[in-house]
């Protein structure tokens, strides 16, 4: 069972395996060669834990853990999920490709890691 926060639920979908830093890529292929059930977590997850950025709060840039929290909100309300859900990531998928686009306008157009994403 992998725990992820709402937008890493999208995010780690379309995770391109190169352009990030080596010790975090690798983890993050960990997750993905493993990964058939998730929990929906709130703040710090499993892809948290292993990222420099990790002060407790995502610590990236001033208030981004304020942001990056609106970045879970929405992605949560647009797939119909909640903290605490189970959900199996083959059916995370076709949920993923019917708000994408809506996705996209919101989160990925000033996302820093779209290098490392082929959304
Ligand atoms: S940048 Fe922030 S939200 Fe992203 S993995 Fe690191 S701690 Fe988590």
């Amino acid at each position: 069972m992998h725990k992820l926060r709402g937008h890493h639920l999208i995010c780690l979908h379309f995770f391109k395996a190169h352009g990030l830093d080596n010790e975090f890529q690798e983890a993050l292929r960990r997750i993905l060669s493993s990964i058939s059930e998730v929990e929906v977590v709130e703040g710090i997850d499993e892809i948290c834990e292993v990222c420099d950025y990790n002060t407790g709060v995502c610590g990236y840039s001033e208030n981004s853990e304020e942001k990056i929290g609106e970045l879970d909100r929405f992605a949560l309300q647009k797939l119909g999920l909640k903290t605490g859900t189970m959900i199996k990531w083959i059916e995370l998928k076709p949920k993923i490709y019917e708000m994408i686009e809506e996705w996209k306008d919101f989160a990925c157009k000033n996302c820093e890691w779209r290098g490392a994403c082929d959304v």
